[in-house]
């Protein structure tokens, strides 16, 4: 195998052909044509998939409502349920690699990357088994009663029904589990959309949840257009939730679909999240992973600390250690172990975040490094960073998702926590000190769903992950995130004396 290429057995899967699933059963033809998938490595077409249209999705929603409606998921004993999304989970295992390549090829990004990714869908997929087994309702019979029993009132936990989940192609794979585990373990129908970037990893999925015995139709995989399949899910009257992640831009617009139907909606959109570093902060420890924040998965991460705020005194210290730290990364294909940047997702994101840079420039901007595209093939942007912008420049503004860092200096808490809050959105903080009390009291006052002391990143699926402000609705993973997929009925018995 060389270095530079996925392993054989996913040239084979890539070369051969690719079908939604849709009741069980795999459909090689979709009505809004064919997608080609691109490697952005180099930017040669690596395998093509159906476009599916709407009435493609209209099947998928048809197969996913009959399913929920015989109850051959929801209504299986729940330790049933618990075992099949363990072997779902064991497949996953037994897939490491090929998934982990798919996500390289598909998306670019760095193996290792991909290799955490995939062994967090594993581990998520196991932590969603347990939940199935776990979650109930609760008993009110005394609060309810008049006086001794004569009311036996309860809640009843129960799946939403038919979900729609439309994911990114950021983390294909990742993102999508984070959801489809949550919704299989309580019970839901799924209608998954991959990005049209990557949908090649949704798809082995799917067929791999098929063979570990989720039953036919309980989980259909759509690759199609955001436009045309993604507004069809998003439209549809008979879906009952979405779940989306993206970008805050497309989320707004799922809101206003949503509104037909009133489908409950969930949202893990954009960020524009703050690296915060005290001038206490041990720098050793502090300057990769500020730099690691940003240029992880070349800055196309929802919670990327793209705002770096320094402490005056360490501002040129840490300014000069996050740019060394950052020429010291290797550019290039994602199967070499040695690259840890690898290109963007498409020329178009390239170009989009290339225009970032000269509106960082003609704004008044100070370059420190990068700023250009690298390479002759593929979308790969060099790791950039700006010093000493303002808050009015788009740069400080908009989220760019790309290896771009905009670097502020500050003097007093009062002053950064006004500055790292003074954004639309709200997704994460990392906050960077020795002192344990200006760390829980930053933690408090930074307007972000998930706040990283003296770390960056670190996700569990014990605990919620999701964004304040314009950062998305609700939450993933946790109890927050399995509740996300479930209603609660409540009911009362009136006892006869
Ligand atoms: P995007 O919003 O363009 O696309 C996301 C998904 O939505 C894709 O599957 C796309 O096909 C689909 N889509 C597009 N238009 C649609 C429509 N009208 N109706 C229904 N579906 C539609 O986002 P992107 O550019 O693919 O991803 C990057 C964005 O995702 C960034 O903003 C990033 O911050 C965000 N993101 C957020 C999280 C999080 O957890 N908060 C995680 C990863 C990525």
């Amino acid at each position: 195998m060389s270095a530079l290429q996925p392993n054989g057995t996913v040239r084979d899967y890539l070369g051969g052909q690719h079908g939604l699933l849709i009741d069980g059963k795999s459909e090689t033809e979709g009505s809004d044509g064919v997608i080609a998938v691109i490697d952005p490595a180099n930017g040669e077409i690596v395998a093509h998939v159906p476009a599916a249209g709407t009435a493609e999705v209209d099947r998928a929603v048809v197969a996913a409502r009959r399913s929920f409606a015989d109850g051959r998921w929801r209504s299986l004993p729940a330790e049933q349920r618990r075992q099949i999304l363990w072997r779902f989970a064991d497949l996953i295992a037994d897939n490491f690699t090929q998934l982990s390549h798919i996500d390289v090829v598909d998306n670019g990004m760095p193996l290792a990357f991909a290799e955490w990714e995939i062994r967090s869908c594993e581990s998520w997929t196991r932590n969603a088994a347990g939940k199935a087994t776990q979650y109930f309702g609760r008993n009110a019979s005394g609060m309810a009663s008049g006086g001794g029993i004569d009311m036996h009132a309860y809640t009843l936990v129960q799946p939403v029904g038919v979900v729609g989940l439309i994911v990114p192609w950021n983390a294909p794979a990742g993102n999508l589990m984070i959801k489809l585990s949550a919704a299989l373990a309580a019970g839901n129908s799924c209608v998954v959309k991959p990005a049209e970037e990557t949908p090649l990893s949704a798809l082995l999925l799917g067929r791999l949840a098929l063979e570990a015995g989720v039953p036919p139709g309980v989980l259909n995989v759509i690759s199609g257009y955001g436009k045309t399949a993604g507004q069809a899910i998003a439209d549809h009257p008979d879906i009952d939730k979405i779940s989306f992640t993206g970008s805050t831009e497309t989320g707004r617009q799922i809101v206003r679909s949503a509104a037909g139907n009133l489908k409950r909606v969930t949202l893990e959109l954009g960020g524009k999240s703050p690296a915060i570093v005290f001038d206490d902060a041990d720098l050793e420890a502090a300057i990769p992973q500020v730099a690691m924040a940003i240029f992880a998965n070349t800055g196309q991460v929802c919670f990327a600390g793209s705002r770096l705020f320094v402490q005056r005194g360490v501002y040129d210290k840490v300014i000069a250690g996050v740019a060394d730290f950052a020429k010291s990364l290797k550019i290039g294909s994602g199967f070499d172990p040695a690259n840890l940047l690898g290109p963007l997702i498409s020329a178009k994101q390239q170009q989009r975040v290339t225009g970032y840079v000269a509106r960082g420039r003609e704004q008044g901007a100070e370059i420190v490094m990068g700023g250009g595209t690298y390479g002759d093939k593929g979308f790969f942007v060099e790791p950039t960073i700006f010093a000493n912008v303002n808050r009015n420049m788009d740069i400080v503004r908009e989220e760019i998702f790309g290896p771009v860092l905009v670097a502020t200096p500050f003097d007093d808490i009062a002053e950064v926590v006004t500055a790292a809050n003074d954004t639309r959105y709200g997704l994460g903080a990392g906050i960077f000190t020795e002192d344990v009390n200006k760390a829980h009291l930053m933690a408090a006052a930074i307007d972000a769903g998930n706040v990283w002391v003296n770390c960056y990143g670190t996700v569990h699926p014990a605990l919620p992950f999701g964004g304040f402000k314009e950062s998305g609705w609700g939450r993933e993973m946790g109890e927050e995130g399995f509740a996300a997929f479930t209603e609660t009925k409540s009911v009362y018995v009136q006892l006869k004396q």
